[in-house]
């Protein structure tokens, strides 16, 4: 079945699953209700609740070009330029890293520490580098009501992109924003850092899926020949970044596989000894803690 505005949305979901199904996509069905609310301007739920409604004008020609590109196996949330991260959807462009589930565990392991600490209601202060979409500081804002924050990030693009996740969620007057380079001119101190750097090894690179390789920023991804360099240029200056007068001190860093150990080294060289550890639903070392009361 060719794809037309008349059809209904229940048919156009089916036709577009086909189509994806035979060219092999997995999880055709899906990524067929997503592009068909996305071309539609329609809530997922309203392919249930209104399945009989028609697809609308413009939708079939906008959502034949999207079909396209998904079989060119760009991701979803690509097509739709929408992620959705612990429950909120945050807009995500090309300059911006695509957040991943993954990622819900440094959210999950900073919520952790703030409640052992009483500090959910705390008028805490919180920095986030390397915010790309924001996902990770806009999070935490809107789950800590009286928390205020800094979010960095070496590119002036995504901070536009994490400028706008932080309006639609209600967070904007509680954040700065700040175009840096890992910890560089950050003089403030901060109750809890965040930071999903980029830890892939760079020769690891050209293996990487294609969905990743072609689609998330090279500078969100590549972590230089071990994948640590982002590491070794916040650990000499973390003490200087992190506590003061709080009971948490806390910097929470996501890391790779298997990179868990070598991360808790180069922060013990540097003279930091409080760890803590959290695993990510495929049962990998996922977040790194470390904390300085100083
Ligand atoms: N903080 C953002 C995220 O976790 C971006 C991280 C990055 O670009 N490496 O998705």
């Amino acid at each position: 079945m060719s794809l037309h505005d008349e059809m209904t949305l229940a048919e156009a979901v089916r036709s577009a699953a086909d189509a994806l199904r035979t060219a092999g996509i997995e999880g055709a069905s899906r990524d067929a209700r997503a592009l068909v609310a996305a071309a539609g301007h329609r809530q997922a739920l309203d392919l249930i609740a209104q399945s009989e409604a028609p697809l609308g004008t413009g939708a079939a020609e906008h959502l034949a070009a999207m079909l396209k590109r998904r079989i060119e196996r760009e991701p979803v949330s690509r097509i739709v330029g929408e992620r959705e991260f612990y429950g909120r959807a945050f807009k995500i462009t090309p300059a911006t890293l695509d957040p991943r589930p993954d990622t819900e565990t440094l959210v999950e392991a900073a919520l952790e520490i703030c409640g052992e600490a009483g500090a959910v209601q705390q008028p805490i202060r919180i920095l986030d580098i390397g915010t790309g979409s924001g996902c990770l500081i806009v999070t935490l804002l809107a789950e800590l009501p009286a928390a205020s924050g800094t979010a960095t990030d070496i590119s002036e693009a995504a901070l536009a992109i994490a400028s706008q996740n932080a309006s639609r969620h209600g967070v904007a007057d509680r954040l700065r924003l700040r175009q840096a380079d890992a910890l560089d001119g950050v003089n403030e101190r901060y109750d809890l850092i965040v930071c999903n750097p980029p830890y892939i090894p760079s020769g690891d690179i050209p293996g990487l899926a294609r969905d990743v390789r072609c689609y998330d920023p090279m500078s969100a991804l590549d972590g230089g020949e071990e994948g640590l360099a982002v590491f070794h240029k916040i650990a000499p200056r973390l003490r200087m970044a992190l506590g003061g007068s709080t009971k948490l001190g806390w910097a929470l860093f996501e890391v790779g596989a298997g990179q868990a150990v070598l991360v808790q080294r180069l922060f013990a060289a540097n003279g930091f000894t409080a760890f803590r550890t959290w695993v990510d639903l495929g049962g990998h070392t996922r977040c790194v803690a470390i904390q300085s009361l100083d």
